[in-house]
């Protein structure tokens, strides 16, 4: 079986960013945060770490775990409403009652580097140009780069969240690939993953697809990220079981994460120079 990571492909994105930040002007992202959650201000903190190094300003707004749906509503508009400022995320987790999908609806969609509006989910199920959310793109990506063929192709995608695999959904049928979508509440689920030529298990469940729910020879894609007791990540596929099954298979850590982030800096510098 062959291993697809996402590293490389990564750098260049990042490297083809940088070049694109420094012809235009200097691109700003604000990241909105409400949480104290460790592992989403690591992943933010990595993401302003990340935009230095391709020359983009980065501003976390951190708001605290106790910010009311108001205040983040309002910060999301005066962001939107500020020239300085070309690209706005909403970090999730947010405080309880604050949803992050209603939240999102103040993001100017031109500014909407990760997708979340509800408008842009919108805009792309209708095949309009629009920022999709970036692990959804980042699958994409790693499918293009590793020159998988998705014309025509049986594509079944695990999971049906507004951020990854609904919005992926989109993108898999406007490149005429066959989706099917799976989720909680599919019955056997192994009996229709089976059938995919290109599986993309993306359900935040370690190691829920095992042999069982791959084709021989099937190109796997795993966006799951769950934390382990040792501090580490795995993915939602068990890749020991899977790798006598798979043509290929992406690894966790270092597949799908690396491509995301450097896709949000990609958007960030497009967003910055959007006419
Ligand atoms: P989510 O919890 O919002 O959605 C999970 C989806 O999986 C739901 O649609 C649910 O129906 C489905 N699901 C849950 N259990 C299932 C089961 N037993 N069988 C079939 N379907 C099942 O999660 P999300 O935000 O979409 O994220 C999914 C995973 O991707 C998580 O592990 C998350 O950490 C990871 N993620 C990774 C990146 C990255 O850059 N690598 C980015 C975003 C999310």
């Amino acid at each position: 079986m062959k291993t697809l990571p996402g590293k490389e492909l990564a750098a260049a994105i990042r490297a083809q960013t940088q070049a694109e930040a420094a012809a235009g002007r200097q691109p700003r992202l604000a990241v909105v945060v409400a949480t104290a959650d460790e592992a989403s201000l690591w992943y933010v903190r990595s993401i302003a770490k990340a935009a230095a190094g391709v020359g983009i300003a980065c501003d976390l707004v951190d708001l605290g775990p106790g910010a009311t749906p108001d205040q983040i509503g309002e910060t999301l508009a005066r962001l939107s409403a500020d020239a300085n400022v070309h690209a706005v995320m909403l970090q999730t987790p947010l405080p309880e009652g604050a949803s992050a999908q209603e939240l999102a609806g103040a993001i100017d969609p031109r500014k909407d580097v990760d997708g979340a509006n509800p408008l842009s989910l919108g805009r792309l199920a209708a095949g309009l140009p629009a920022f999709p959310p970036a692990t959804a793109a980042a699958v994409m990506a790693l499918l293009d780069h590793y020159e998988v063929e998705l014309e025509g192709r049986r594509t079944v995608v695990v999971g049906r969240s507004t951020v990854v695999g609904k919005p992926l959904a989109h993108l898999l049928l406007d490149r005429n690939a066959t989706v099917t979508v799976c989720h909680s509440r599919t019955r056997d689920l192994a009996s229709v993953t089976s059938t995919a030529e290109v599986l993309v298990a993306a359900a935040g469940r370690a190691g829920l697809v095992g042999a069982a729910h791959v084709a021989p020879g099937a190109v796997v894609i795993d966006v799951g990220t769950n934390p382990t007791e040792d501090g580490g990540l795995t993915g939602d596929v068990a890749s020991d079981e899977v790798a006598g099954v798979a043509g290929a298979l992406t690894p966790v850590p270092g597949g799908v994460g690396p491509v995301t982030t450097a896709l949000l800096l990609r958007h960030t510098a497009r967003a910055a120079n959007l006419p």
